[in-house]
């Protein structure tokens, strides 16, 4: 036996049985109060236990043998599961076993006195760290064990000493003072030896890391959501255990949604994280909601994650956060800087980047500025892992791999085990400490981190700075896995903006509480696994019943009626279908009522030909567009057949959910022509052509061009019946443009991203994610295309593409297959993007006029500049003033006036948690609002 298992082995000297075990089950999960009520048989050793996802339920009832008395007892419990050990209706720890990050033992007595009787209860989940299990579960071990503490910590004093002389690099001289004595302890075993190794401390320079504990706990991923709040139960009772005996440690936690289910559903243990948040050691962080995906929630939606984030750490556990805790999300938009920010967070962890394929990152630490200048302090964990063992190689890798040794002496270890594994356990610990200042290692120390974070600022000298979106190079099928989310993400984000404007709008009592309920629904999908597409079919089992609540909720806070609203910041005139299904044109000012008036326009059709005032379109047979003529300029806008349908092999390496790998270029097979095409509409307010056609293998999809009077935009509605495996279906419009940039909607802002493969920059940019529209424009002319509820675009040279649906069948098998209703539209116009009104128009195409009960009299509030988006009207979080927020859409400065309907006295600029600052200038009744490119603007008005 080698000399590390023999000293462990030693540990646990003497074990005895417990004198009787019971278990019930298999149950749902049920509280412990339910448990204690089951019918209890005896457990039989080596009894397997299933299926996935039932839980059981043991009674143990045991004496400690006399002669332990005066010594530490422990359990040993493996079960090859994830367990919780509950003693006296409270959840004491967590005990996981058989699934990686391996915790099998937890602390029954620190003294005993021998002879006592316990009674503890252990719920046994069917399932493991990372979810389904190949072997079920199985109780191999049920033991009571008395510990021998000298054991242990000779134990961890020989495995640091040999982990580090394991180390290729160190010091060849002392790695041979290492090996001589250590070996020189195995024979001997005298403890002195290795305690006068530890005496070896760094000189006068040594790199320093500060470790912080951590559990990333996915809010669902491969488990459903339920599963996840027992994570968490399990992880923080272990953690605050751990805080007794470990005083230095630190343990931080984000996302409030979890603490927020502790609160509600295990208020015992939330007395416990008050306590040991109180006295420093349970660590609040990330200032958010959830860890949400970073791309595809809009900046509204980006913003609230932090409003409902800070609110709850400030109310419920004493302070805001004072950092963006996000080591896992795909990738982040331009804009964060500025939102975090706004949100009073000034710091940003991340990890997700070290992933990426093409181009690694070239700095740890950094200055992130997003696209408006706004600046935050950005750090890596250099070990690459925000769920490092603390071991000896994790830390020299720390010291190692650091890319800013220049200028920064620190670095941060994220340690703890996520998932199921219940975050660090006392092994790690026991490392930490002895690493400490050992020769050779980093000076090493637990802290907060705040800590971390002011070392990092106190730091002298230059820091680099890093511009504008964090594009993953990785997980690039992420914008379009499961459309379902994504669809019903952006309905519900402009549900939940028309319900807060129409509230606003009617006046009297604020639906606060509702509207609070269904942000927080929403947000919670917009976790960085589940509106992504990267979870289990149980997750979105629960995703499809939480998304239609959010929908139902905010159809009863604005009720439909035979009013025609625009809820939109922008002016419109369109042809709509009325309540009553006829087609109307509607006219209506920003944020105000519509009103019926005569068509001023005709759309003809003839044949496959539709022509309004705008636009002369001529279809092909094929389903394809052959000719789109801009008749102010007569200048056709396709450089070839558009709407060309494209099927592309989708075999990802591995993460077939989440990645679209290069070489799918290389496979593009057009799809089938239609079969048949017939006029369903034709005008004069609608022309209507409808296409049937074959995809792929099994899936039908049919098509309805669309061209209205008046209308600038040819829409292109699309059902699709989808069939595949591991194909991607992909819509191509060739432009007759020219540029190298194409321009992409991105939350409150813009990317601009290159259209061809340069460098290996440009090439990783293969697929991006995008939200209303993706523009090709050269000087004086370009397309946009407008989506519905797509994200994922690409544009190589002047062929422009929205990714429309795929076919991964891991981790859901059945990912995307059914029935799709989704729309696009493409919107040429004289002029770029900006002048052309092209985020204006996606906005419309996204927000139909709606038809209500009480609609206002008039325009609610209007802005005299197109540069500045009137985005979201509501009213304030904890008052009854109204907020107004704007953002600068092009990238202008200027000064900008903004009506509103309503009487007011004063209005201040605010940050997005509404703390208010100066006070806007009125003239003319009217507040003055100067900005600068892409500024977020919160307005407070009373
Ligand atoms: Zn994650």
């Amino acid at each position: 036996m080698q000399t590390a298992e023999r000293l462990r082995a030693l540990v646990y000297p003497e074990t005895c049985a417990p004198d009787e075990l019971l278990v019930a089950g298999p149950v749902g999960r049920i509280s412990p109060g339910d448990a204690a009520a089951l019918d209890y048989r005896p457990a039989v050793p080596g009894e397997r236990l299933g299926p996935l996802w039932a839980t059981y339920w043991f009674q143990l009832r045991a004496t400690v043998p006399e002669a332990w008395q005066g010594r530490r007892v422990d359990l040993l419990w493996v079960s090859r599961s994830e367990s919780t050990l509950w003693i006296d209706g409270r959840s004491v720890q967590g005990l996981n076993t058989g699934g990686g990050g391996e915790r099998p033992d937890a602390l029954l007595l620190h003294e005993a006195r021998g002879g006592e009787q316990l009674e503890l209860a252990i719920e046994l989940a069917c399932n493991g760290m990372f979810g389904r299990k190949e072997v079920l579960p199985e109780l191999e071990r049920c033991e009571l064990a008395v510990f021998d503490p000298d054991a242990w910590r000779l134990f961890f004093d020989f495995e640091t000493l040999r982990a580090l002389e394991c180390e290729a690099g160190l010091d060849p001289s002392w790695a041979g003072e290492l090996r001589s004595e250590l070996n020189r302890f195995c024979n001997e075993g005298d403890p002195q030896i290795l305690a006068a190794l530890y005496e070896h401390t760094n000189g006068t320079h040594a790199h320093e890391i500060a470790a912080i504990g951590h559990a990333h706990i996915d809010t669902a991923w491969l488990w459903p959501l339920a599963e996840s709040y027992r994570k968490t139960v399990r992880t923080f009772s272990s953690q605050t255990r751990y805080m007794d005996d470990y005083p230095e440690y630190r343990f931080a936690c984000s996302q409030a949604q979890q603490y927020a289910w502790i609160k509600e559903r295990n208020p015992d243990l939330w007395e416990r994280i008050l306590e040991k948040a109180r006295n420093g050691q349970f660590v609040p962080v990330g200032g958010s909601w959830v860890e949400p995906d970073c791309n595809i929630p809009s900046g509204e939606s980006l913003l609230r994650q932090f409003v409902h984030g800070q609110r709850f750490f400030e109310e419920e556990l004493g302070a805001r956060c004072n950092e963006f805790w996000s080591p896992d999300a795909f990738g982040y938009c331009s804009q964060l800087p500025q939102l975090m920010r706004q949100a009073g967070l000034s710091r940003f962890l991340t990890q997700k980047l070290s992933w990426n394929r093409f181009n690694r990152p070239d700095h740890h630490t950094f200055v992130w500025q997003g696209i408006d200048g706004s600046e935050v302090l950005g750090h890596y964990p250099p070990a690459d892992t925000y769920s490092s063992d603390a071991q000896v190689p994790d830390l020299m890798r720390t010291q190692r791999e650091y890319l800013d040794h220049e200028s920064s002496g620190t670095s941060l270890l994220v340690f703890g085990y996520g998932d199921g594994g219940g975050g660090p356990t006392r092994a790690m610990l026991e490392s930490l400490r002895r690493a400490h200042d050992l020769q050779g290692l980093p000076r090493t120390r637990v802290t907060s981190s705040d800590e971390f974070f002011e070392a990092l600022e106190a730091e002298a000298g230059e820091r680099p700075v890093v511009v504008g979106e964090l594009y993953l190079e990785y997980h690039r099928g992420v914008y379009t896995s499961q459309a379902f989310t994504k669809q019903l993400n952006r309905r519900c984000e402009q549900l939940l903006h028309d319900a807060e404007f129409l509230a606003c709008a009617r006046g009297g009592a604020y639906p606060g509480a509702e509207l609070d309920r269904l942000w927080k629904l929403l947000l919670l999908q917009q976790f960085h696994d589940i509106l992504p597409g990267s979870s289990i079919a149980l997750v979105y089992d629960d995703a499809r019943r939480d998304f239609h609540e959010i929908e139902r909720g905010a159809a009863a806070l604005c009720p439909g009626g035979e009013t025609p609203v625009n809820t939109l910041g922008f002016p419109r005139r369109e042809v709509v279908t009325s309540p009553a299904g006829e087609l109307r044109v509607v006219e209506a000012p920003p944020y105000g009522p519509g009103r019926l008036v005569q068509a001023d326009d005709a759309v003809r059709v003839d044949g496959l030909t539709l022509e309004n005032e705008h636009l002369l379109v001529r279809l092909g047979e094929d389903g394809g567009v052959e000719s789109v003529i801009v008749k102010a300029t007569r200048r056709e806008t396709l450089a070839a057949a558009g709407n060309r349908l494209e099927l592309y092999d989708d075999r990802p390496t591995k993460f077939d959910a989440w990645d679209i790998d290069p070489f799918h270029l290389e496979t593009r097979a057009d799809c089938e022509p239609a079969d048949s095409w017939e006029v369903v509409s034709n005008g004069p307010l609608r022309a209507e052509v409808a296409f049937a056609r074959r995809v792929g293998a099994a899936s039908t999809l049919r098509q309805v061009v669309r061209l209205d009077a008046g209308a600038r935009r040819l829409e292109f509605h699309t059902t699709v019946d989808w069939h595949e495996e591991h194909k991607l279906l992909k819509v191509c419009f060739p432009l007759d443009v020219r540029a190298p940039n194409a321009t992409y909607e991105m939350p409150f802002a813009y990317a601009e991203r290159p259209t061809h493969f340069s460098t290996s920059f440009d090439r990783a940019r293969y697929e991006v994610p995008g939200h209303r529209f993706a523009d090709l424009s050269e000087h004086g002319f370009g397309a946009a295309l407008l989506t519905d509820s797509k994200y994922g675009y690409s544009c190589y040279g002047n062929e422009l593409r929205i990714s429309l649906l795929r076919s991964p069948k891991s981790p859901d098998p059945d990912a995307d297959m059914g029935g799709h209703e989704f729309a696009y539209a493409l919107l040429p116009h004289v002029g770029g993007w900006r002048e052309a009104g092209v985020v204006a128009e996606g906005m419309r195409f996204n927000a139909p006029i709606r038809w209500v009960r009480d609609a206002p009299d008039e325009s609610f509030a209007s802005v005299d500049d197109p540069n500045l988006v009137l985005d979201t009207i509501k009213r304030a979080e904890r008052s009854e003033a109204l907020v107004l927020r704007l953002y600068e859409a092009h990238g202008g400065r200027g000064v900008a006036r903004v009506a509103l309907a309503a009487p007011f006295t004063r209005a201040h600029l605010a940050n997005a948690l509404e703390d208010e600052a100066d006070a806007v200038t009125v003239e003319d009744g009217r507040l003055v609002l100067p900005y600068r490119p892409h500024e977020v603007l919160t307005v407070v008005v009373r």
